[in-house]
């Protein structure tokens, strides 16, 4: 299903959402050219007027290959859209396996990369203020893009640096300084950076938040390594965390510091295998505060059999396929820049209706990658009846507004609110249940997509799936 927004405009999907409204997809029926939203109703929210603004004011300051491009904005009404170059490949969190992570060598990529864009913001006096996966988006091959500048702020003019009172951020991901003010940018940046790092590495966050009624932060204050997600870790990753996750921020690592370390510099072995499929020598072998060097991941003989591991995965999952397609030379789709961008800024018809027409082969080459999806082989009623038991068994709420969206809401082990979407979209000969986080942390949605996708097991879709030729070289699901 998708709606008309600007002549010639189509309203492909619905991203994302954050604080203050939602993003969505827009393709051009004639050029195929994909634009992201951010559609904020300004009315809404008191602070969303002064947030845009600065929002809008720092994007237009930025180009950066690691930072999401801005198009322009325009003003109807109440509401204000944003228009951004769309990151095709979806979220950060979306590719760290709960509990477990990714490999070390897709950890130190996305890591490099996160630096590189954190660097940029530095070096140009923006402090990003609000680092975390959900933030950090990645396009059509794989390359991450640093998004979400609600939080961000100038903190160095003319050279001058001024410190910083806002208290902002996410409370898992925020640098202990931060909650009590004033506090400098550029460590608070890089402590984020570190807690990102350990998700990646780890598939969990160290802490609820950094203060001292925090057990597990007291713990790792107290140098105790030996529960996770230390333990999952191997010696030279603790050793740059140890310097990002410094509490002192004076004494953090720099960036320059991160760059010269030896985990960062180390030529990882390039590997998809997911850690799991790792074998357990990979993993640190927790001695407590043992912090000699162990031969981890990059022995060459142990990733060749990583590779095995990983080729001969029966079920074909989006990130082999990709890998497959790199390796059999079939040419990828790439987006466009979007030409016909003024058409959206200046289009005196413009509009969002919620006007229906069918779906079409281009819009579903567009949709955004995403691991939290799943096709099944019942039709639209039946997997419904079989989702809402589900829920019912696991005690969630949920409502399903008038376009047959379901919210649902639960709380997760934090006892923070956990809401996401989920949509049944029809592709061809089969549904697609496709769910997205609303509210709460990323690694706790997507545990609980797993739960909830072996509570379904019956009804999903096993074998390869006969996609028309153009998508089965591409993103879905
Ligand atoms: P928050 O509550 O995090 O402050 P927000 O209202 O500022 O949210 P964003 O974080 O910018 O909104 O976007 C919300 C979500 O929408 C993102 O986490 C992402 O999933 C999706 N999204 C945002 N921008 C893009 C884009 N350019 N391309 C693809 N997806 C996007
Ligand atoms: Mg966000």
């Amino acid at each position: 299903m998708v709606s008309e927004f600007v002549e010639g405009w189509t309203i492909a999907q619905t991203l994302g959402e954050g604080a203050f409204g939602e993003v969505k997809l827009l393709i051009n029926r004639h050029t195929g050219e994909a634009v992201a939203v951010k559609i904020v109703d300004l009315e809404k929210h008191p602070d969303a007027k002064n947030s845009i603004r600065k929002e809008t004011c720092i994007l237009r300051m930025l180009t950066d290959p690691h930072i999401i491009k801005f198009y322009g904005q325009r003003r109807d009404g109440n509401l204000e859209y944003i228009f951004l170059e769309y990151a095709a490949g979806g979220e950060l969190f979306d590719r760290i396996e709960p509990d477990v992570g990714m490999s070390a060598w897709e950890a130190q990529k996305y890591f490099k990369q996160l630096v590189a864009g954190v660097e940029y913001l530095h070096g140009r006096g923006i402090a990003h203020r609000d680092l975390k996966p959900e933030n950090l988006l990645l396009d059509e091959n794989d390359n991450l893009k640093i998004t979400d500048f609600g939080m961000a702020t100038l903190y160095r003019m003319q050279g001058k640096e001024r410190p910083l009172e806002k208290r902002c951020g996410t409370l898992p991901y925020v640098a202990p300084e931060v909650l009590l003010r004033p506090y400098h940018a550029e460590p608070a940046d890089i402590w984020s950076c570190g807690v990102i790092l350990v998700a990646m590495l780890a598939g969990e966050l160290p802490w609820d938040k950094p203060t001292p009624d925090c057990p597990e932060y007291r713990d790792w204050k107290a140098g105790k390594y030996i529960q996770t997600p230390w333990s999952k870790l191997d010696n030279m990753a603790l050793t740059l965390i140890r310097k990002m996750l410094v509490p002192l921020p004076s004494s953090r690592a720099t960036l320059q510091q991160l760059k010269n370390h030896r985990w960062y510099q180390k030529r990882f072995v390039k590997s998809l295998a997911k850690p799991s499929e790792l074998t357990p020598v990979k993993k640190r072998q927790c001695s407590g505060l043992d912090l000699s060097p162990l031969e981890g991941v990059s022995n060459p003989e142990d990733m060749s059999m990583a590779a095995r591991l990983c080729s001969s995965q029966p079920e074909p999952c989006p990130r082999t396929a990709i890998v497959m397609e790199k390796q059999e030379q079939v040419p990828s789709f790439s987006f466009s820049q979007p030409a016909h961008i003024e058409d959206l800024i200046l289009n005196s018809q413009f509009h969002c209706t919620q006007q229906q027409t069918s779906s079409s082969q281009s819009t579903y080459q567009k949709l955004v990658r995403r691991m939290t999806r799943f096709f099944v082989k019942t039709n639209h009623e039946e997997t419904l009846k079989e989702l809402c038991g589900v829920l019912e068994k696991f005690g969630f709420s949920w409502k399903m507004n008038v376009a047959g969206v379901l919210t649902i809401g639960t709380v997760d082990k934090r006892k923070m609110k956990l809401v996401f979407k989920a949509n049944l979209l029809e592709m061809g000969e089969h549904f697609l249940l496709d769910f997205r986080l609303s509210k709460g942390c990323g690694l706790e949605f997507k545990k609980l997509f797993v739960k909830l996708k072996g509570s379904l097991d019956s009804i999903i879709v096993k074998g390869p799936i006969m996609w028309p030729i153009a998508i089965a070289t591409n993103s879905v699901p």
